[in-house]
């Protein structure tokens, strides 16, 4: 048997959290469902500099102020891994390996994860060297050498935007050209603290505490060779979470949820937020925003039927 709720949340990232402290406060009865830290992307990140009201501020502190905000309006938590939604006659059943929940509305919460490289040292350095996030995490990258991997629009734009803290920003990209729009390949060879490593990809990444090194493979040559980095910039894409809810919303080509100008996913009492959702900012700010959002239209929503 299936517990009932007014909402099931599927992401206890910020985006799910703060959805959760906003239903809670309207007395409707919510469950979370999370499959691995409760905070998501959030609760990985080091240190948070941008998140108005904290100077500075720990992912994990920030995840754990708001678990406790959602839990004391009452949000209940669940642990598994969503591997399918139902539509109903009255609402959505979704099925995790933590057990099954039902209920009258559901807001897709689940994030986007940034693709790895699969090289020795990555996972190692996360947070250490390793980074997913110019706009996050760049700052802390003053006048050090940094390694940017990645051809795309977003790597190179990512790159000259580290140009602002890094004293060199050195670009590995595994072909000879970039697939980047040629306004911004201009700016990138134009630009003096940016240089190229073409034809090449990263075979290890090194260091004690923090990234010290990076061993770089030249693909037409076969030769390796180490190369001094104090960070390394990953941006070989996002892969957005939407597998268990492809059927019932309509996706951009990047993956993510393409929701309609009101806000709506096009399935009546399905909502999405935060980094899932195709938008122009994938920040925490904007994750508290969006939740916010798709919990009042969840409440406007289930206060007609
Ligand atoms: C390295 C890095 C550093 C960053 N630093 C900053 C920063 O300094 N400042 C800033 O504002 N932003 C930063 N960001 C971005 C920020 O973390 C994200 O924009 C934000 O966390 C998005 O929130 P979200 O709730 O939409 O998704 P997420 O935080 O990704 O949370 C989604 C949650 O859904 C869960 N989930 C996914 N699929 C399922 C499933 N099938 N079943 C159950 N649960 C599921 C995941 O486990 C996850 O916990 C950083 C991102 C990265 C990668």
């Amino acid at each position: 048997m299936s517990q009932r709720y007014d909402v099931v949340i599927v992401g206890g990232g910020p985006a799910g959290l703060t959805a959760a402290i906003y239903l809670g406060r309207a007395m409707l009865s919510t469950i979370i469902v999370e499959k691995g830290a409760i905070g998501g992307l959030m609760a990985l990140t080091d240190k948070l500099e941008n998140y108005p009201g904290h100077e500075t501020v720990s992912g994990g502190d920030l995840s754990e102020v708001m678990l406790k905000q959602a839990t004391r309006f009452g949000a209940q938590m669940l642990m598994g891994t969503v591997t399918k939604v139902e539509k109903t006659a009255d609402g959505f059943t979704v099925t995790s390996d933590g057990g099954l929940v039902s209920a009258r509305s559901l807001i897709w919460a689940a994030g986007s994860s940034p693709r790895r490289i699969d090289v020795p040292g990555e996972m190692d350095f996360v947070g250490r060297g390793v980074s997913y996030c110019a706009v996050c995490d760049g700052a802390f990258y003053r006048n050090l050498r940094v390694a940017v991997v990645g051809g795309g629009d977003s790597s190179l734009k990512e790159a000259l935007y580290l140009t602002r803290f890094a004293s060199e920003v050195v670009i590995i990209h595994r072909r000879a050209e970039f697939r980047a729009k040629r306004i911004i390949q201009e700016e990138i060879r134009k630009h003096p603290k940016i240089t190229l490593m073409l034809d090449s990809v990263v075979e290890k990444i090194m260091g004690k505490d923090f990234v010290e090194s990076v061993t770089v493979k030249n693909v037409k040559s076969g030769e390796t060779s180490d190369h001094p980095f104090d960070g390394v910039f990953v941006f070989v894409g996002y892969t957005p979470q939407t597998e268990p809810i492809k059927h019932l919303v309509t996706l951009s080509p990047s993956g993510r949820i393409q929701l309609r100008p009101d806000g709506t996913t096009g399935t009546p009492g399905l909502f999405a937020a935060g980094d899932v959702v195709e938008k122009v900012v994938y920040q925490v700010a904007t994750a508290v925003g969006d939740g916010a959002a798709a919990a009042t239209a969840t409440e406007r929503y289930l206060s007609g039927h």
